[in-house]
């Protein structure tokens, strides 16, 4: 896991002291290759914000780090789908999974997308490969908060890692443009006074 800290500009982040990154400890995760470019990245480009960005990257949606209280967080997801066919209804992907998504219906599992959180967890526990991963995405809040107010960031999901960095890269020219009271306006407070959609086209209308 780790969590970039530096204002105003991000130049260095910083690793939580004695562990690494979900990539380097932990069976957990689900994409953690993407949390040491990332770094790389941060090291090597200079990004100017108004005020603190708090960017954190965490590999599945354990989220170690709380990436939804961040100014950019990144959440690794895994992606799978269920293979009627291979089900032999032997109940593993109920017991493993903590949300309680999967029940079974006609002797097979079936899931409720409703409260599955694409941590991927019941595919590896499968001992019949019924559980098949489609895919890597990642989930992205964005402008979250700690302190002492706390705000939860926006989600939105991806799909790709090549949609990450220009995400990030334009949510920052918005909130440069947009940020009121240089050295004091959070992206949290930004959002909150101009509203979400609004900066969200911003956003969105950015060509890089
Ligand atoms: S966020 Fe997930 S992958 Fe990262 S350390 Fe926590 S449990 Fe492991
Ligand atoms: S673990 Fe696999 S075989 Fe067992 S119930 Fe779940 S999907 Fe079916
Ligand atoms: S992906 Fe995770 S949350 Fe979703 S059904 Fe499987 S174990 Fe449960």
């Amino acid at each position: 896991m780790l969590t970039f800290q530096d204002t105003p500009k991000l130049t260095s982040p910083c690793l939580r002291k004695g562990r690494g990154t979900c990539h380097e400890v932990c069976p957990r995760v689900s994409s953690g290759r993407y949390q040491i470019e990332i770094r790389e990245k941060l090291k090597n480009e200079i990004y100017t914000t108004p005020y603190k960005f708090k960017p954190a990257v965490t590999g599945c949606p354990n989220q170690c780090v709380r990436p939804n209280i961040h100014d950019f967080g990144i959440m690794g997801l895994k992606y799978t789908k269920i293979n009627e066919d291979k089900c032999e209804n032997c109940g593993r992907c109920n017991e493993v999974c903590k949300k309680e998504a999967i029940s079974y219906d006609e002797g097979v599992a079936k899931r409720n997308t409703d409260l599955c959180v694409t941590c991927g967890n019941c595919s590896k526990a499968c001992p019949y490969d019924a559980i098949e991963i489609t895919g890597i995405g990642y989930r992205v809040f964005i402008g979250g908060k700690s302190g002492r107010e706390t705000v939860e960031g926006k989600e939105i999901n991806l799909t790709s890692e090549e949609e990450l960095y220009p995400l990030l890269e334009k949510v920052l020219i918005a909130y440069n443009k947009l940020a009121d009271k240089p050295q004091r306006e959070r992206l949290a407070a930004t959002i909150q006074r101009i509203g979400y959609d609004k900066f969200m086209e911003e956003v969105n209308s950015i060509q890089l």
